[in-house]
């Protein structure tokens, strides 16, 4: 049989991560010591008080399909959530809550992409960004940037980059994988060349919420009237709420946008999972006490691990201000990313993403969402590591 794969499935890229993963699970497996800097999800528990209504819903018989954009509850909850902590106007009709925010992104990028249409997307990315892009048919253009400048893109840049085919760009801060928080007049200086270009802008702020060394974050949406119309928002349950399994995140939009999605969501996932959403609700309007544990606790391995990563020959990190990940240098140990984390979990029983993964082959992705005591063995292990290359 000749299974003729899509053109669409076919030009994916398998994603390079899984096969280290892969391997470090089978090495666990085989009763190997190994320590994981992989994860892309806190290390806590969801807390109680959100599982608590989960589990009530479903006790109660709330297990039908919704609507699908979503309970119009959650969906009030998510707008009250933007006005109170964005400063920014939506209403419940302008939120489409969708199964996971990758699964948000996707949405908006099908919703507003057309084929031959180009996606601005600064690297090093999210690496499903680039993927989804090619999913709508549309051109994903990259615009590199490195740590000399916090891997941040500049306003000259992104405008040298606009052509009359550009549709998207996709700014992402606090950034997966560097930790970048771009400050509140960047990000109105990117949103200013979007505006005035006429491109839309997908802003992912799933890592609104941690922040560190005083970063603050601004939404591109609340500048002005302009900002608000040219923005689509991503945002999710997985990072401030530790709710990854739970699938569920969502979409704020100008209401035609909206409108789209609703419609590609209803045609493909429907309703994201009832019970889970009577769970966003709690997430949303319950308390936020345990946000201020796991800040100071990830604040306090950040800090470890970047001191400790800028003492190891051939490495250097800038300090990340967002999220749960560092993006040190490796050039100076002379391996490409590839080579350098194969080695590593071989040689030294560390998993770590390579960050050609991202778009950025002079770098690997740490991510400190992990024990204290897993950071200092795994460091121990990184250094003696890069001894053993630089000398
Ligand atoms: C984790 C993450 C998401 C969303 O993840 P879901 O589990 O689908 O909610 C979106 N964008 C970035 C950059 C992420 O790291």
């Amino acid at each position: 049989m000749n299974y003729r794969i899509s053109e669409r499935a076919a030009s994916l890229t398998p994603s390079l991560t899984l096969e280290i993963d892969a391997k470090a699970k089978r090495m666990k497996a085989e009763g190997q010591d190994v320590v994981g800097f992989g994860a892309g999800e806190p290390d806590f528990d969801t807390p109680q008080h959100i599982k608590d209504a989960a589990a009530a819903a479903l006790a109660a018989g709330f297990t039908k399909y919704t609507p699908a954009a979503g309970i119009p509850e959650l969906r009030q909850a998510i707008a009250d959530k933007h006005r109170r902590e964005n400063g920014i106007e939506y209403r419940p009709e302008q939120i489409v809550v969708s199964c996971g925010g990758k699964h948000a992104c996707y949405n908006v990028i099908l919703a507003t992409c057309q084929p031959g249409d180009e996606v601005l997307i600064p690297s090093p990315y999210w690496l499903s960004y680039p993927e989804m892009v090619k999913l709508a048919g549309a051109i994903p253009v990259i615009l590199p940037t490195t740590d000399r400048t916090e891997f941040k893109v500049t306003p000259a840049q992104l405008r040298s980059a606009i052509t009359s085919r550009t549709r998207l760009f996709i700014l992402n801060s606090p950034s997966n994988p560097t930790g970048t928080v771009y400050t509140p007049e960047e990000i109105r200086a990117l949103g200013d060349v979007c505006v005035e270009r006429g491109v839309l802008i997908m802003s992912d702020e799933i890592y609104e919420h941690l922040l560190y060394d005083g970063a603050v974050h601004r939404s591109v949406a609340s500048f002005s009237r302009a900002h608000y119309e040219h923005t689509i928002l991503v945002h999710g349950f997985a990072k401030a709420w530790s709710m990854t399994g739970w699938r569920l995140g969502w979409s704020a939009a100008p209401e035609p946008i909206a409108r789209a999605i609703d419609a590609i969501q209803s045609h493909s996932t429907s309703n994201p999972t009832s019970f889970a959403q009577k769970g966003g609700v709690a997430a949303l309007t319950g308390p936020q006490d345990h946000l201020k544990i796991w800040l100071a606790e990830f604040d306090r391995r950040r800090k470890y691990a970047w001191e400790r990563l800028n003492r190891i020959p051939g490495i250097s990190c800038v300090n990340a201000r967002g999220a749960f990940y560092l993006f040190p240098n490796i050039s100076g140990t002379g391996l490409k990313s590839m080579e350098f984390c194969q080695r590593l979990l071989e040689s030294e029983k560390v998993a770590a993403v390579p960050g050609v993964a991202f778009g950025a082959d002079d770098y690997i992705r740490i991510s400190y969402a992990t024990s204290m005591a897993n950071l200092e063995k795994g460091l121990d292990r990184i250094e003696q590591f890069c001894r053993g290359l630089v000398g």
